[in-house]
């Protein structure tokens, strides 16, 4: 029978013995990441990095920073 592989942590961090050896023996049925591409952000704001910052648009400036949840810099990828 089948059986659910899925977990909360799915993909959320990066496989270790792929980052450490380049392959892993679970291939695509890995639980972990293969590469920042597969990798969710499950521990961001929902909304990270997806709307401006109202703080940094209307002063310049903002307190968080790099550690702010919202975009200071459109054209910053
Ligand atoms: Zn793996
Ligand atoms: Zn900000």
């Amino acid at each position: 029978g089948s059986h659910m592989t899925t977990s909360s942590r799915y993909k959320t961090e990066l496989c270790r013995t792929y980052s450490e050896s380049g392959r892993c023996r679970y291939g695509a049925k890995c639980q972990f990441a293969h590469g920042l591409g597969e990798l969710r952000q499950a521990n961001r704001h929902p909304k990270y990095k997806t709307e401006l910052c109202h703080k940094f648009k209307l002063q310049g400036r903002c307190p968080y920073g790099s550690r702010c949840h919202f975009i200071h810099n459109p054209t910053e990828d």
